[in-house]
């Protein structure tokens, strides 16, 4: 079906992505797209990057390919409801947008401090859109003096390595073992938390932060252990939450970590059943995965939201079987601390690591993730080159270690990869 009305929930990377693959796929009918940001779509990545550094303006983040499509824009409102029966999406200012076929591409959001009065203070950010980079880059000049850091995930570090380049104190509080093992556990992870060191952030792990205190202003945080950390600045990484609020209500399988969907990318009622003429895609989306057992899975990767919204959008054009199920390797990239750090595959539940090429003391190397003896994920630090010849061995699950033999591979000896136990599927 190429007419009628496609709206989109969400005006950002996976909803130009999919409005993009329906033009160039035939689709001919209307298509709205309702954001509440104020911003036509734009990138991400750069906000904890070259924003915080100044080496770009916030502005100049905004995506190419906006004009061509003949789309509709509503930005700046949030949708605040779905109405199934009418085939509408409820919009925050009252009004209505009537659809046909409907991509849910909502995304996530920076999940909060948990204590609202604290989260509140002045100097407490957290980091997920362009306004909020604007605002931590504005404040970062106003308060001068040490900064907080609370996380050590991706967006945690990468604040960390940026702030650190501009000369700033950086304390990394977090109660895990090593930053980023989480994704790359703790044999990766320390090796990340030298350079951080080396870099001159203060990594406080295996801590957490209790509360942060203050007048108004944030001026410290109080740890578990009963220690303290003087702070002007905090921002706040704890990971995202997935913005299915306005789905409440709407009978369909969604909460703070995504909205369900099958391989087509059809959201799923709350009894498992798909929804003919509603889709999902990018980070708000939890398909099964076929690579992981069709565990279903919500991933926060730029790449994911592009193939993703092309998947749904095909999916939405031509139907749920003319096209297999979402089976795309899962990648993503940082760079932090002077390491390209790339991935692909997923490292969840892996039970080994080898390091098969290169290695931590030469500052470059390459790392294949084990789960029962097969390959299941491999991740590159400033060795980008060697990572794409893993993708066929994460795709055919195959043997794991690996078999290598090169000049430059030592012999894969697998160890525990210190990864957080596995959460129930
Ligand atoms: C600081 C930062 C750095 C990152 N760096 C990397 C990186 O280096 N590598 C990598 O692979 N990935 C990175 N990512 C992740 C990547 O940017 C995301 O995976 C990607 O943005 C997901 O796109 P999306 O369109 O699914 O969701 P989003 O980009 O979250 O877009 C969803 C949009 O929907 C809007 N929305 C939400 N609720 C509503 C509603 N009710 N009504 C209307 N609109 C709504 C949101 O405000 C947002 O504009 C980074 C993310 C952040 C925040």
């Amino acid at each position: 079906m190429r007419d009628g009305t496609i709206a989109i929930a969400g005006a950002s990377l996976a909803a130009l992505r999919g409005a993009e693959a329906l033009r160039a796929n035939g689709f001919s009918g209307r298509l709205i797209l309702v954001g509440d940001e104020p911003h036509l779509p734009y990138d991400r990545p750069p906000l904890s990057k070259h924003i915080l550094t100044g080496e770009i303006p916030p502005g100049a983040t905004t995506l190419p390919g906006v004009g061509a499509l003949r789309a509709e824009w509503r930005l700046g409102t949030p949708v605040a409801g779905l109405d199934r029966a009418g085939r509408a999406l409820l919009l925050a200012d009252g009004g209505r947008v009537a659809y046909d076929r409907l991509l849910v591409a909502t995304g996530a959001r920076a999940r909060p401090w948990p204590a609202p009065g604290e989260a509140r203070l002045a100097g407490v950010h957290t980091l997920r859109g362009r306004d909020d980079a604007a605002a931590l880059a504005a404040d970062l000049e106003a308060r001068p003096g040490p900064v907080l850091i609370l996380g050590a995930g991706f967006i945690g570090c990468e604040v960390a390595s940026s702030l650190r380049s501009l000369g700033r104190p950086v304390t990394v509080v977090d109660p895990a073992p090593a930053p980023l093992a989480q994704a790359l556990g703790r044999v990766v992870g320390g090796f990340i938390a030298g350079r951080m060191e080396a870099a001159g952030v203060d990594l406080r792990l295996g801590v957490e932060v209790a509360h942060l205190e203050g007048d108004r202003a944030v001026r410290r945080a109080r740890l578990s252990d009963g220690g303290t950390i003087e702070a002007g600045l905090v921002v706040v990484a704890l990971g995202a939450v997935r913005n299915t609020d306005w789905l409440a209500g709407a009978g369909l399988d969604a909460d703070e970590g995504g909205l369900s969907c099958d391989g087509a990318c059809r959201a799923l009622e709350a009894d498992g059943r798909p929804v003919p003429e509603i889709f999902a895609a990018g980070d708000v989306a939890r398909c099964p995965h076929p690579l992981y057992g069709g565990r279903p899975v919500a991933l926060e990767h730029w790449g994911n939201a592009v193939a993703q919204a092309a998947h749904a959008a095909r999916a939405m054009l031509d139907g749920p079987d003319s096209i297999g199920a979402y089976a795309e390797v899962p990648a993503f990239w940082s760079s932090q601390f002077g390491l390209n750090i790339k991935s692909l595959g997923l490292t969840e539940g892996a039970d080994a690591v080898a390091i098969v090429q290169g290695s931590p003391r030469a500052g470059r190397f390459l790392a294949v993730y084990g789960r029962a003896g097969r390959t299941v994920a491999a991740v590159s630090v400033n060795a980008g080159r060697w990572l794409p010849a893993y993708e066929g061995p994460i795709r055919d699950g195959a043997p794991f270690p690996p078999i290598t033999g090169g000049a430059d591979q030592p012999r894969p000896d697998p160890v525990p990869p210190g990864l957080p136990a596995p959460t129930a599927a």
